[in-house]
């Protein structure tokens, strides 16, 4: 299994700069999926499954301050980029405020994006491996990852092994879209056994531990052509 390049989303309406940075990012080895108007770009940012975000501040239908705020608040913690037309009135702080992470004046220097593209990707993937979580509860469930137990309604569940660290990963990762590759090189290794199929079931193992209906989860997600995702 080869390491998964970067995604980045690239939310910009002049078509030329969207075809320069495109082909720039992809050099580089990035994975990139562009969206040339607010609304669209916002759909695609809310599914949590990129590492960045390079994100223009004027665009149609739903303005890069508007969707930096409704990320953060979806708590859709992707690094933002904001890049803004020059001569423009901005309000830096006001950006990083609304949850941007760096921010750039139009025209720019491609290589200076780059470089500040590394700067964000590098200091995304530090606080991913966040501390871990000690507990974690929704609905009636309670989970205690010190002492490896899962209580429901009070009662103790039995879950193996591997369907606690599935769980505990899911629910380190809240919110965030997890590829079953993902899942299975996190939870079982390298070593593990060859299919994605392992993670299917164990989540369907999950489900019917944890959900109230397993058949319509409402904390164990599939995303369709992504994998899952947990909510609390
Ligand atoms: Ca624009």
């Amino acid at each position: 299994m080869g390491e998964q390049l970067p995604k980045i989303l690239l939310i910009e309406d002049e078509a030329g700069l969207v075809m320069t940075i495109r082909d720039r990012l992809e050099e580089e080895r990035y994975e990139v999926e562009t969206a040339m108007d607010g609304l669209v770009g916002f759909e695609k940012a809310k599914l949590g499954a990129f590492d960045l975000i390079i994100l223009d501040l004027m665009l149609p239908k739903k303005g890069g301050l508007d969707i930096c705020r409704d990320l953060r608040q979806l708590r859709i913690e992707t690094p933002i980029i904001m890049l803004t037309a020059k001569g423009q009135v901005v309000d830096k702080v006001l950006g990083l405020k609304l949850g941007a992470d760096d921010y750039m004046q139009k025209p720019f220097e491609m290589m200076e994006l780059m470089a500040r593209v590394e700067v964000q990707l590098r200091k995304k993937r530090v606080p991913q491996k966040k501390e871990l979580l000690e507990g974690y509860e929704f609905d009636d469930v309670v989970i205690d990852f010190k002492r490896m137990t899962v209580k429901k309604e009070g009662e103790d569940l039995s879950l193996s092994a591997k369907e606690f660290q599935l769980l505990r990963f899911l629910a380190e990762n809240e919110g965030v879209i997890l590829t079953r590759d993902q899942l299975l090189n996190e939870v079982w290794g390298y070593d593990a056994l060859p299919s994605t199929r392992t993670v299917d079931v164990h989540i369907a193992w999950l489900r019917q531990k944890l959900e109230e209906d397993s058949r319509y989860p409402k904390h164990i997600l599939t995303v369709h052509g992504f994998g899952y995702k947990f909510v609390g």
